[in-house]
């Protein structure tokens, strides 16, 4: 008898095509949106693969490994739902390929305040419930180049904002002698209540940039062992 050769590289692209279209169509949102544009985009295998998670844009906390969150999250919109400073959004089709619907926090328009409501109500398990201590959305990073206490002898500023909005500040996000911050990365959640209320993009030199980015943890290891 003839032996049939499965071609399971293709099988897996069918797969998660189909779940994109199920995960839409029950959480009802697929006829929302454009469906010519929606299918079009789940034809582009590009857009399937690739997370959108990136610096300042995190999963909520508590969230499980990126690598598993897809499969894992039912797009019930229940975190957003239940956010009371509304942090959480959801990925859409044009920039989320199977990702789409999932939920984020970009931290630079919103960031966490770590009251854990969203993983209270998560049904699925991919946001598992941890003490807010335990959060690790990200590692905050600060850009030496740009703050403005860094660089005090130039811009005359000692600045402590990011210092005094930490909610582990002491902890997550120390001074030194000089009244200069820096992260204790065992600490930092990820937060990114200090990005978001950092003053930096407000001197003229640096043109809008921030002195403190949230680094996604597995891009942030990724570095580090490059380093
Ligand atoms: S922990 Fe609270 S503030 Fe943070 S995303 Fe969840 S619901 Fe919103
Ligand atoms: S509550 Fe959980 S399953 Fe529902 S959208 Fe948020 S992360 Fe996904
Ligand atoms: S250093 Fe920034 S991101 Fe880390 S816990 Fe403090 S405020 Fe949150």
């Amino acid at each position: 008898m003839k032996k049939i050769k499965r071609n399971t590289k293709i099988d897996k692209k069918k797969r998660n095509l189909l779940k994109v279209t199920l995960s839409a169509f029950i959480s009802g949102t697929l006829f929302s949106c454009d469906k010519k544009e929606i299918l079009n985009k789940l034809k582009n295998p590009s857009n399937i693969a690739k997370s959108p998670i990136k610096v300042n844009i995190l999963r909520p906390p508590g969230a499980i490994d990126e690598r598993d969150f897809a499969k894992r999250c039912i797009r019930c919109g229940r975190c957003g739902e239940v956010c009371p400073y509304r942090s959480i959004k959801f990925f859409d089709i044009k920039e989320a390929g199977m990702f789409t619907f999932t939920p984020y926090i970009n931290v630079l328009e919103k960031p966490c305040y770590l009251c854990m409501k969203c993983v209270e109500v998560c049904p699925s398990g991919a946001l598992i419930p941890c003490e807010k201590e335990e959060v690790k959305m990200g590692i905050a990073v600060i850009d030496k180049v740009t703050c403005v206490t860094w660089n005090m002898h130039e811009t005359g500023m000692m600045c402590k904002t990011c210092f005094n909005v930490c909610p582990f500040s002491g902890k997550a996000l120390k001074l030194d002698l000089y009244m200069r911050p820096y992260i204790d990365e065992n600490y930092c959640t990820g937060c990114g209540i200090c990005a978001y209320s950092c003053i930096s993009d407000t001197y003229p030199k640096n043109k809008g940039k921030k002195a403190i980015y949230i680094m996604p943890v597995r891009i942030y290891k990724k570095r580090s062992k490059d380093t």
